[in-house]
């Protein structure tokens, strides 16, 4: 089930409950907190709950519910052991349109109580729905103790100058940066000393001595391939800390959904034919934003200088005075490679590894073809699909073995991976039989065949014809060779028409 959080303010305002037992006293103390105006409705009270009748805390009615009584109330929770009363109450709430708590009934309760992490005037609540309290309990002991308990007077803290701050930046951006400061510097650490006199000085001499205008900057942060977990934890940072992120097409939804909420997210990406925004335009773009002042991430897939053009966009910050970091990321060969269990390196197979670009005719034709000829290394070419038959055909002329085992690696680290192995004899046939598309990575060399055996993620490699199939033997017992026989009758199939 799929909730719509919120945070009620119930003070001054009455609440329902029913029953007065130790879960019915639970639910009053924290509606008591809130400063809500509390009826409970049971004969029999636990020993806490009669306490607070008799000091006027709480009222209470001994007769039995009577449904006009929601009339006057705002919310209801039904905590009796009686299936059949609770049942009564959630009708009679549901009639009226007031919101229900049924405790430990998710099918008659119209609102859920959370998980509760309380740092007042800060509070963190977490619910499954319903489904899984057990885990919500266990992510609320972990936050507990993740979570500083002087949290709640740093939270205080920062209401106490909110008027001050408000006034000094009037600048958006220079106002988040002062209360970022503000909750990860040496305020915060003499609050956790439990220092608030010196803490609150502290605060004040920051906000005098803060810069009121923000200066904009931009970080070039490589993405990685698509899988979030391979994001370095300062590209997390630059996410966190953005006021506007330019990004390309390649960079995942998954990693993007890491960023600030109201981060601005911009698009420029560029995909083979289509591009959206030209290099120049992204210059402008970024100059654009971090001279208003903004933190630019310019995100990139893989990582920023490897074919990511970031070399060009970092010499025209330069020359246009713009303070700027790089945050490197995982490359799409080293990921690949990893994802699709190929050893770049092996003592036995390659002592050296090429990052390669196709793309295009143009860097094609200034290739050395002779060089990346050469036995005993690896090629990572970074391409279009387009260009794999030049490749293959330029590849064999200049000397290279057409038995050279090769792997495609397409989305490689995401969740839909695939892997088409062959050998240089079958690329480009391999490439378009099994429709492969951008992006894509082709890792030719020895090491490639080494995917078949060690192969762990997403879907086996699928052979590209037939003699790359031929061997399963080296295969793990366990894996499912299913793809690979359907892309062995394929190719049989071809064979014979
Ligand atoms: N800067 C990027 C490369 C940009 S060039 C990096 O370091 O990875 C774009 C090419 O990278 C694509 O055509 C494809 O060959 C490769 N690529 C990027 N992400 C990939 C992925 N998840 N799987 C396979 N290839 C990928």
């Amino acid at each position: 089930m799929k909730l719509y959080p919120l945070f009620a303010d119930l003070s001054q305002r009455a609440v329902l409950v029913v029953g007065g037992g130790a879960v019915a006293e639970r639910k009053i103390q924290a509606l008591l907190a809130a400063q809500a105006v509390v009826t409970v409705n049971a004969v029999e009270l636990t020993g806490q709950l009669q306490r607070w009748v008799a000091e006027g805390r709480i009222a209470q009615r001994r007769e039995a519910f009577r449904d006009d009584w929601l009339d006057r109330v705002w919310l209801v929770v039904a905590a009796t052991s009686d299936r059949e009363v609770n049942r009564q109450v959630a009708a009679a709430a549901m009639q009226r349109r007031i919101f229900a708590n049924v405790v430990d009934d998710a099918a008659l309760s119209s609102f859920h109580v959370p998980a509760v992490i309380d740092r007042a005037p800060l509070t963190i609540a977490i619910s499954s729905g319903g489904d899984a309290p057990m885990l919500a309990r266990l992510l609320r002991e972990r936050l507990e103790s993740l979570l500083d308990h002087s949290l709640g007077t740093l939270a205080t803290l920062a209401a106490k100058l909110r008027k001050r701050i408000r006034v000094r930046f009037v600048d958006m951006a220079a106002r988040r940066r002062f209360y970022e400061s503000l909750f990860a510097g040496p305020v915060a650490t003499l609050l956790r000393q439990g220092r608030p006199d010196e803490a609150l000085a502290a605060a004040e001499r920051a906000l005098a001595a803060a810069p009121t205008e923000s200066a904009g900057s931009v970080v070039l942060v490589g993405a990685g391939p698509g899988d979030p977990g391979l994001l370095t934890l300062r590209a997390l940072r630059a996410l966190n800390e953005a006021d506007v992120i330019l990004h390309d097409r390649l960079v995942s939804a998954e990693v993007l959904d890491l960023a600030r909420g109201d981060a601005e997210r911009i698009e420029v990406g560029k995909q083979a034919g289509h591009h959206h925004t030209t290099q120049d335009g992204i210059h402008v773009l970024m100059l654009e934003h971090a001279r208003a002042g903004r933190r630019v991430v310019r995100l990139k897939g893989g990582d920023p200088f490897v074919f990511g053009r970031g070399g060009e966009e970092l010499e025209f910050l330069r020359a246009h005075k713009i303070p700027y970091e790089v945050v490197p990321g995982i490359t799409a060969a080293v990921a690949c490679a990893a994802y699709a269990g190929i050893p770049l390196t092996h003592r036995d197979h390659a002592q050296s590894v090429r990052f390669v670009t196709a793309h295009g005719q143009a860097s094609r034709d200034t290739l050395d073809w002779h060089a990346l000829a050469q036995e005993r290394q690896t090629l990572a070419v970074y391409m279009g699909v387009a260009g794999l038959a030049e490749l293959q055909q330029r590849l064999i002329e200049h000397g290279r073995a057409p038995s050279t085992p090769f792997a495609l690696i397409e989305n490689g680290s995401r969740a839909e991976q695939r892997v088409i192995t062959g050998t240089l004899a079958n690329l480009a046939e391999g490439a378009a039989m099994h429709a492969v598309r951008s992006p894509a990575l082709l890792i030719l060399g020895e090491v490639a065949a080494l995917a078949t055996s060690l192969a762990w993620f997403g879907a086996p490699p699928v052979g590209a014809a037939m003699h790359a199939i031929r061997a399963p033997a080296s295969r793990q017992p366990e894996r499912d060779d299913a793809p690979a026989r359907a892309g062995l009758l394929t190719a049989i199939h071809r064979a014979s028409r």
